[in-house]
């Protein structure tokens, strides 16, 4: 008898690897531990205020890439929201990401783009040739002052260190504009499904040939059971931590509800240390085309990662990375075992990546069994 296929972890990647093997026709068991679906993109309806509540904090979808607008939409519909973020600092309050209007507040000016550009070039530290440090990425491109302000006190309260020891690939996903745009991303398309996330993974995988078990968790010493094993499970933990723990940043949120509108806006950032928590999201004002009287918050606190908490954010600094890579040298010697999304290659992903390259795993599989050959332990390389 033909082997089922298990999926372990009912996010998207899991949930996409499961849609797209079980429409070529195999059985697929998901094992979930948590008693509910779509991970860390779970929502649910809060009781009280009637508002979809993005339980484990804010997720907002955004992408370039076409195929996987079209897969989204397959299986929601998309309404629009999009993210503008806004910023408190030193008693005033700005716009998110850097933009023409966040330079002229802040420097009391009146600049055209160009003018801006040449001031802000005129404050960057042109010595810093190429960055490597968060730091160094925002000494260079925006100089002290706005660095300071925006950036250094809620990188230290996001991640727990300083900015000289963090890569300035994180800094990256932040852009500077001079012009007066202030949509947090600069991706074609953005929105928020309709029915809140975890109706949208429940949608994915609604298709004959899938078993869900919640409340289940996978015990690696079982994979001879299955054809093959897609992990999205911490890496480490599929190796009971053999190599140590890879360290994450979790979130606590402190949810606290009020009538009326609260803030204004679904998120404000506190980029100063005149408060503990580094932002303040208000739900409702994520699905804008919903009505509600009253309202729910969340103030979102970081902290390390212990045994017991949800991981969020691996942090990679350099010396994470020598322990990364002795933990994927013994996974390319599992057979029959790929690892998957955040959690399975230890990485920073946004939604569309991770379902990107679910949908770029599922075909490699395909392609693999047609050819039948050996199903690698990683689709992407998570060193790269
Ligand atoms: N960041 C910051 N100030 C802000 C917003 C972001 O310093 O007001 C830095 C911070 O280090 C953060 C990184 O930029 O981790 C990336 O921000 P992003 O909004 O992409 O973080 P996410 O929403 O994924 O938590």
């Amino acid at each position: 008898m033909q082997k089922n296929i298990a999926i372990v972890g009912a996010g998207f990647s899991g949930a996409v690897i499961a849609r797209q093997l079980a429409e070529a026709g195999y059985q697929v068991e998901i094992f979930e531990s948590r008693p509910h679906i779509a991970g860390n993109c779970h929502s649910e309806r809060d009781a009280e205020t009637g508002v979809m509540v993005h339980i484990y904090g804010p997720h907002i979808f955004h992408t370039d890439i076409e195929r996987v607008w079209e897969y989204v939409n397959r299986y929601s519909r998309f309404m629009p929201y999009v993210n503008r973020v806004k910023a408190i600092t030193n008693n005033s309050v700005y716009t998110l990401p850097i933009n023409l209007l966040t330079i002229n507040q802040f420097f009391g000016k009146t600049f055209r783009p160009a003018e801006a550009q040449e001031f802000l070039a005129s404050l960057g530290d042109k010595s810093i040739e190429n960055p490597v440090t968060f730091e160094d990425q925002a000494l260079r491109f925006v100089g002290k002052e706005l660095y300071e302000a925006f950036f250094k006190t809620y990188t230290v309260k996001q991640w727990g260190m300083q900015p000289t020891e963090l890569p300035a690939s994180i800094l990256k996903r932040l852009p500077v504009r001079f012009n007066y745009d202030d949509n947090y991303f600069a991706h074609k398309y953005q929105g928020m499904p309709e029915n809140g996330y975890t109706d949208l993974v429940e949608k994915i995988m609604d298709v004959p040939g899938i078993t869900l078990h919640l409340n289940t968790k996978f015990d690696p010493a079982n994979k001879g059971d299955y054809a093959h094993v897609f992990y999205s499970g911490p890496i480490d933990a599929w190796f009971k931590h053999s190599e140590g723990r890879l360290p994450y940043r979790t979130l606590d949120f402190e949810v606290f509800r009020d009538t009326g509108d609260y803030q204004g806006n679904a998120v404000i950032n506190y980029c100063d240390d005149s408060q503990p928590y580094t932002r303040i999201t208000e739900h409702k004002h994520f699905s804008p085309w919903e009505k509600h009287e009253k309202t729910l918050m969340y103030k979102e606190y970081s902290r390390q990662c212990e045994e017991k908490d949800i991981p969020y954010y691996p942090i990679r600094q350099a010396r994470d990375k020598q322990q990364l890579e002795r933990y994927v040298t013994v996974a390319r010697e599992e057979p029959n075992v790929t690892f998957v999304g955040r959690l399975g290659t230890y990485r920073y992903l946004d939604m569309d990546v991770t379902i990107n390259e679910a949908l770029d795993t599922a075909d490699k599989f395909l392609e693999c069994a047609k050819g039948n050959e050996r199903m690698p332990a990683f689709v992407i390389d998570p060193l790269a």
